[in-house]
């Protein structure tokens, strides 16, 4: 049998890579991971973990607001960015010191470089210029934001990576982008102070979600002074002598010190050695795998982002852990994609797990459907006129819950525990023999009796 200098070579040292990797070590297995810019990857450095931290700052305008009407005199409140910023840093430098060191008890071999595929069982470390060989190889290399480069005057632009490090918060920022990172973004400079305009292409922002919570945010973010554009993207982006000039394909244009373009995220693949070895990529330049993560090259694995299925950071550590538990743990199991809860960190936001009423209509064919908006208690003394959504779809004939959506605060949280009961397969009569747990927002899902009934068409 041939010898290999290890049993697992992972590149990529994000969410799926590491939890592979110190899964795989924990089981005896000799393992490397090698990274190129920072371990613990998107989720850690620059995405799910310091856009919560910045969202969390971002809401604190809201809180001295809403203090008025508990009896509270709040004084001046500033904001310092740069203050933010270096705590954030120094939160993400403690994790990543963390995900090393999980790593090294695991007795994984840890190197700070580029890897590239050179053959199957053969990378390449670029800063050592030497070749190792493995009997499986693991890609996790994720995503990066996707570009309009054939856009004029693009180079202006920013992505999410550079504004999480911006040296001063922009007075007027402009977001292009209608999915949950451009959304998620709005919402932080708008609650910090910036004048913000949201740029989208489609005719309503959030693709994808339940259309109820599409129109709810979309409103809720225009009251609070987000300017949201559909229908219209960038021609042209020019620098003046005060900012940057944006010109749009409806012939307006808006100025701004800052553009940031979240418009999509592309897979890692480009440059990788992947077509050398002969795997196969999809049209999007994603990883083709199967369900336990195998490319059509016999050892050679892909997980996380860059096989695109559903790019979140739980989903990319399940699929590390399968893969390693499957390979050097005996333990052999695929990750179910269904049923997956997520969240939109807009201000108010956004849980959601199941189906949205479209897809679970064209599944289902006849649904009950239950909604309540409803003004949290918080709102009838702080006097915000916020409120919240609560949607939960039943299909009718099994009466299974298949859909929960929330809008509000909290709403990821609550939603968390809804999928617990949806994973379990709860009827819409689990849900109401659920005593309420009073008085919170969360009790309305266990409380919504009367059907909704569409309103008679004029
Ligand atoms: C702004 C933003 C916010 C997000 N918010 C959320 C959220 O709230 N919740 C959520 O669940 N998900 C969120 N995500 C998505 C989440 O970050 C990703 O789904 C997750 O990080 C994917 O993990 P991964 O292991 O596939 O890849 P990544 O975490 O992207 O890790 C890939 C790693 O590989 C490294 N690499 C690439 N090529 C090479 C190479 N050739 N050699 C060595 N190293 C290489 C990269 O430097 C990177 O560190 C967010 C993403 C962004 C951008």
């Amino acid at each position: 049998m041939a010898a290999f200098d290890y049993d697992l070579f992972v590149i990529g040292g994000g969410s799926g890579g590491v939890r592979a990797a110190r899964i795989a070590g924990g089981y005896g297995a000799k393992v490397a991971i090698a990274e190129e810019y920072r371990m613990g990857g998107t989720c850690v450095i620059r995405g799910c973990v310091p856009k919560k931290l910045l969202v969390y700052a971002s809401r604190f305008k809201d809180e001295f607001e809403d203090a008025a009407g508990f009896g509270w005199t709040v004084g001046d409140s500033t904001f310092d960015w740069p203050a933010l910023i270096a705590n954030k840093d120094k939160e993400i430098a403690r994790l990543e010191g963390l995900y090393r060191a999980g790593l090294e008890r695991a007795r994984v071999e840890i190197l700070d470089t580029r890897a590239v595929i050179e053959a199957p069982n053969t990378v390449r470390l670029v800063k050592q210029n030497k070749t190792v060989t493995a009997r499986t190889i693991l890609v996790a290399t994720g995503g990066w934001p996707s570009l309009d480069s054939k856009l004029p005057g693009m180079e202006h632009a920013i992505t999410s990576n550079e504004a999480f490090n911006l040296a001063e918060l922009p007075k007027r920022i402009v977001v292009a982008g209608g999915g949950y990172i451009a959304v998620e973004f709005a919402g932080i400079f708008a609650g910090l102070g910036a004048e913000t305009t949201l740029i989208y292409r489609g005719p309503k922002i959030l693709r994808g979600f339940d259309e109820d919570l599409r129109d709810a945010l979309t409103d809720e973010y225009r009251h609070r002074g987000i300017r949201v554009v559909t229908g219209t993207v960038f021609s042209r982006i020019e620098k003046t002598s005060s900012g940057l000039t944006g010109h749009l394909t409806n012939g307006d244009t808006v100025e701004a010190d800052q553009i940031m373009f979240a418009i999509g995220r592309a897979p890692n693949t480009r440059n990788l050695g992947l077509e050398a070895a002969g795997v196969e990529l999809r049209a999007n330049g994603a990883i083709k795998v199967d369900a336990n993560s195998r490319t059509n090259v016999p050892g050679i694995y892909a997980i996380g982002d860059v096989t695109d299925r559903v790019n979140l950071t739980p989903v990319a550590i399940r699929e590390g852990h399968a893969v390693a538990d499957s390979l050097f743990g005996k333990k052999p199991w695929a990750v179910d994609h269904d049923l997956i809860p997520t969240g939109v960190f807009s201000t108010p936001e956004i849980g959601t797990v199941g189906l949205p009423e479209h897809a679970a209509m064209e599944r289902y064919g006849k649904l009950d459907i239950y909604k309540a908006r409803f003004r949290p208690l918080k709102a009838t003394l702080s006097g915000r006129q916020e409120r919240m959504l609560m949607k939960l779809l039943v299909d009718s004939a099994s009466q299974k819950v298949v859909g929960c959506h929330v809008l509000g605060p909290d709403a990821a949280e609550i939603v968390q525990m809804a999928a617990i009961a949806m994973r379990m397969g709860a009827t819409k009569a689990d849900f109401d023999a659920t005593m309420a747990l009073h008085p919170t927002a969360a009790e309305e899902l266990v409380t919504m009796r009367d059907k909704w009934v569409p309103p008679l068409a004029t």
